[in-house]
C-alpha cells in the first residue's frame, strides 16, 4: 500500500481521497478549508497544516485544485510541496488548468529533478464518489504504470494520452466539445419550446442521430475520416436548414448565437467552394482555415 498525500478536498478531491482510503492506501491530506480536512480524518487520513508537510515522507502526492494558479502555488509558494517532497516522490496533479500552466509547472520540477504527471479526470462528482472517474493520463509509461494501481482507486478506466502534457490536451478538447455542444443543445430544446413541440417527441427523433449521437461515431467514419468527401447530404443542404431553422427561431425571437455562428461555418464553407461536398467537409474546411492543411 502507498502512502499518499492529497491535496484540494472539495466536491471531487474529498470523495477521490475517500476511495483511496478504501482502497487501503495512508492517506495524509490538506486543504485551507479546515471541515474538508475534518471529514477526511473522519475516514482515517492525517491531516497536517501545509502542502510541505503533507508531501513529506509521501510517495504520490496528488493535487485536486480549481485552477492553475493554486496549483503552483500549493507546489512552490513558501511552504509548499518542493520544500519537503522526496527526490523519488511522484506528482499527480488532477486539477483542470491551463496545458501552459500545466508545461510550466512540469519544467520548473524538471529542473529540481522531481517528477510530475497531469492526469485530469472526466465525468462528474458522481463517478468521483464511485470511484468510476475516467482518467486521463498524461506522463511517461514508467510513470503511467507506476501510478496505475492508485489511479484506479479512484477511476474506473485510464486513458494513456500518449506522454507528459497530453492528458491535460485531452481534458481540454473534451471539456471544449461537452461545454459548447451543452449550449447548442439549450438552444435546440428552447427553440423546440417556442414551437410548442412536446421536448420527448424531439428527443425520441434527435436520439437516433447526430444531433445526440454526435458525429465521431455517426457521420463522420465512412466520410471525411476515410478521405471521401461525396455527398451524403450536401453542405449547401446543411446551409439551407440551418438557415431554416435560425429564420423561424427569429420570428418566434428565439435567439441561437451557437446556430448562427454555425450558419456562418458553413457559408465561409460554401464560399470556398465546399457546397457539394459532403456536411462532414466541414472538418476540411476547419483545418484549412486553422492552416493545418492547404485545400
Ligand atoms: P471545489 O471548489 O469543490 O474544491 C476545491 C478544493 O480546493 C476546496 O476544498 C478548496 O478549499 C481547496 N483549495 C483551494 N485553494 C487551496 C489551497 N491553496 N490549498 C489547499 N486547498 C485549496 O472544486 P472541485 O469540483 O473539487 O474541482 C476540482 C478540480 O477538478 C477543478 O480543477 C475542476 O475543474 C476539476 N473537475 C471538476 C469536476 C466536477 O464535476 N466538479 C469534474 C472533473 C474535473
Amino acid at each position: 500500500m502507498a502512502n499518499i498525500a492529497f491535496i484540494g478536498l472539495g466536491q471531487m478531491g474529498s470523495p477521490m481521497a475517500k476511495n483511496l482510503i478504501k482502497k487501503g492506501h495512508d492517506l495524509t491530506v490538506y486543504d485551507i478549508n479546515q471541515d474538508a480536512m475534518q471529514e477526511l480524518v473522519k475516514f482515517g487520513a492525517k491531516a497536517v497544516n501545509s502542502p510541505a508537510d503533507a508531501a513529506e515522507n509521501n510517495e504520490f502526492i496528488i493535487t485536486m485544485l480549481p485552477n492553475g494558479k493554486l496549483v503552483e502555488q500549493v507546489i512552490f509558494a513558501e511552504n509548499g510541496i518542493v520544500e519537503k517532497v522526496s527526490k523519488d516522490a511522484l506528482l499527480i496533479d488532477m486539477s483542470t488548468i491551463h496545458p501552459l500552466e500545466s508545461d510550466a509547472i512540469r519544467n520548473r520540477l524538471a529542473a529540481l529533478k522531481i517528477e510530475f504527471m497531469d492526469v485530469p479526470v472526466g465525468r462528474t462528482s458522481n463517478n468521483a464518489i464511485d470511484g468510476t472517474l475516467l482518467i486521463l493520463a498524461g506522463g511517461t509509461q514508467q510513470q503511467i504504470d507506476r501510478a496505475t494501481e492508485i489511479l484506479l482507486c479512484m477511476g474506473s478506466e485510464i486513458i494513456n494520452t500518449g506522454g507528459p502534457g497530453r492528458g491535460i490536451r485531452v481534458k481540454l478538447i473534451n471539456n471544449f466539445m461537452s461545454i459548447a455542444l451543452n449550449a447548442l443543445s439549450a438552444e435546440a430544446i428552447t427553440l423546440c419550446e417556442a414551437l410548442q413541440l412536446p421536448f420527448d417527441i424531439a428527443m425520441k427523433v434527435m436520439s437516433g442521430t447526430p444531433a445526440s449521437k454526435g458525429h465521431f461515431t455517426t457521420t463522420w467514419p465512412n466520410k471525411v475520416l476515410k478521405g471521401d468527401l461525396t455527398p451524403a447530404f450536401m453542405i449547401n443542404l446543411a446551409h439551407k436548414d440551418l438557415g431554416i431553422a435560425l429564420d423561424v427561431a427569429n420570428q418566434l425571437h428565439v435567439p441561437l448565437p451557437m446556430g448562427a455562428a454555425s450558419r456562418e461555418v458553413y457559408s465561409q464553407a460554401q464560399a470556398m467552394g465546399r457546397g457539394k461536398q459532403d456536411w462532414t467537409a466541414i472538418l476540411e474546411h476547419c483545418r484549412v482555415c486553422s492552416g493545418l492543411k492547404n485545400n
